[in-house]
């Protein structure tokens, strides 16, 4: 067996060594060099699209992000389920922690989707986050590193967390839990960058205590018909929490995703979206990938699994945004 075809056989992490980091003042080489890709015509749709790619992949990867002057606790939010919640999760995550920052990931939906797409062992005996929500366990104690990303950690969820959302309702600071948990995991020292919560499709006491814990909330929109509907009731809710339970609680960030160029319809929803919160809609747009939807059956995240594909380049330009955004608020 030759040795390509041995490294062939291996894992997609394995085959792509993390970016080194820029040197200092490095944007115009990289200029220099994206603009190096000869220009392709309009006429041929796949070396445009591969020439794109290139580009932006040349602006984008070994970049680092901005350190917020705080940890941000950032929710993704939208009680409809398949919109990408999961996805974008753990992808903004990968892409936060490959571009020099520290980050967790808490799984707090009872499928935990975050957790396998994470490479996270989460089978029934792991402690989990219903163990720091329902018995008071530190969450530093159930944090496990991810391996395919240093610097990405996650708090995983059993199934036990299914049981949670009725547990919940006897015990004393109910909504507060979560909270309580990630301030004592600041007292106790941790030094993540950004905790990001994958909340479950309902609005019930696990998403509350997402929305009491953090200050921002994220929300992916999917470009499909029915993507508003749905979306007043979660502003709602939002804004009772802001009212009663987290003052500082507010919508800083909304992703569009599974954008498919083809359709009309995906272009109107993004321009709906973008008329209704001119100042919260990113940039970038998630395109429907297949590679995205792929990479959670290897217990990977996109940027890992094919780090040059659309999907990935789009995470990464999206979690650029997100953190420059975060640097201007800073300032
Ligand atoms: P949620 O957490 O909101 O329920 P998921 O993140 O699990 O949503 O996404 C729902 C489904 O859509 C999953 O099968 C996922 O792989 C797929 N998916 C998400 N984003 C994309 C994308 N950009 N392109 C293709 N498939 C996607
Ligand atoms: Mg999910």
């Amino acid at each position: 067996m030759d040795s390509a075809a041995a490294t062939e056989g291996e894992p997609a992490s394995e085959n792509v060594p993390p970016a080194a980091p820029p040197a200092p003042g490095d944007s115009d080489d990289r200029d220099e060099l994206a603009s190096a890709i000869p220009a392709v015509g309009e006429d041929t749709p796949l070396a445009k699209a591969l020439a794109d790619n290139a580009r932006r992949r040349i602006h984008l990867t070994g970049r680092q992000f901005p350190k917020p002057a705080r940890p941000r606790v950032i929710t993704v939010s939208n009680q409809k389920g398949g919109v990408g919640k999961t996805t974008t999760t753990v992808n903004i995550a990968a892409a936060l922690a490959q571009s020099g920052l520290r980050v967790l990931v808490i799984d707090l939906d009872p499928q935990g989707n975050a957790s396998t797409a994470l490479g996270i062992d989460h089978h029934a005996e792991v402690p989990s986050i219903y163990d720091v929500l329902v018995d008071g366990t530190p969450l530093l104690d159930v944090v496990q590193p991810c391996s395919a990303v240093p610097n990405l950690h996650c708090a995983p969820a059993t199934i036990d967390l299914a049981g949670a959302e009725i547990e919940l309702v006897s015990l004393v600071a109910r909504e507060s839990r979560l909270q309580k948990a990630i301030l004592a995991a600041a007292t106790a020292g941790h030094d993540f960058d950004y905790v990001l919560i994958d909340c479950p499709p309902s609005l019930g006491l696990l998403t509350v205590n997402a929305m009491v814990a953090a200050t921002e909330v994220f929300i992916p929109i999917q470009c499909e018909y029915y993507a508003l509907e749905g979306l007043s009731q979660l502003l709602k809710n939002i804004d009772l929490i802001k009212l009663h339970l987290n003052p500082d609680l507010h919508v800083s960030t909304i992703l569009l995703t599974m954008y498919d160029g083809r359709t009309r319809l995906s272009a109107q929803v993004a321009d709906e979206v973008r008329e209704h919160f001119p100042n919260e809609v990113l940039r970038t747009t998630v395109p429907r990938s297949v590679r995205v939807s792929e990479a959670p059956s290897f217990g990977e995240t996109v940027m890992t699994y094919d780090p040059g594909s659309s999907g990935a380049l789009a995470y990464l330009e999206a979690a650029g945004e997100l953190a420059d955004r975060g640097a201007a608020r800073d300032a």
